[in-house]
């Protein structure tokens, strides 16, 4: 993500691929208010890395097909047929009528199109390595802030026979399991398999 103070920079990635570029600036495009938009211009960019193709609306080109018109979230605009957008941090509700986030049009959140596709490509291109033993593994996926060390943790979850994601390169920050009279879940392990 490049600052826009320099100059816009025009987003690109590869389709799909592992490198992905993009602005951000804290320009409201007239619809975003939050005081940032790399967080839709990103999520555009990494939905053409997860193989994502335009929706083509609003300037957007060489896509593919899409069910909904003028590149909206939902089949219809009311109704019990009507898909809105809801932010599970912000609990704010986005009307029908906003727009996908593959398109170049305004008001963007994704559509459900766009998810079960995102969705299957998860599915179906799962991080795999093989040198390690499937097993059981935790999926923790969460933010810090670097700025006071809070931390932020999605429901984790339990991932079956699955390979490790490598190379897990050592940081800053670790992540200990503890049971619940709070012993370090590594330390019994050692001890059980002592
Ligand atoms: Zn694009």
């Amino acid at each position: 993500m490049v600052d826009d103070a320099g100059g816009f920079m025009r987003g690109c990635a590869n389709l799909p691929g592992f490198v992905g570029s993009g602005p951000t600036g804290a320009g409201s495009w007239g619809w975003d208010f939050d005081g940032s938009y790399g967080d839709w211009y990103g999520g555009h960019e990494l939905g053409h890395a997860y193989g994502r193709p335009h929706a083509n609306f609003c300037g957007a080109e060489g896509g593919g097909s899409y069910p909904y018109s003028n590149g909206g979230i939902s089949p219809s605009l009311s109704g019990d047929q009507a898909i809105y957008g809801f932010d599970i941090h912000s609990q704010e509700i986005y009307t029908a009528d906003w727009s996908d986030v593959m398109s170049y049009c305004p008001n963007q959140w994704l559509s459900d199109f766009t998810y079960e596709a995102l969705l299957a490509h998860f599915q179906n291109n799962p991080i795999l390595t093989h040198s390690a033993t499937p097993m059981d593994r935790l999926s923790i996926i969460g933010t810090i802030d670097p700025a006071t060390n809070q931390v932020e943790l999605a429901p984790l979850f339990i991932i079956p026979d699955a390979d490790d994601i490598e190379p897990r390169t050592p940081g800053d920050y670790a992540i200990v399991l503890r049971n619940s009279t709070g012993v370090n879940w590594h330390a019994i392990r050692s001890h059980l398999t002592r």
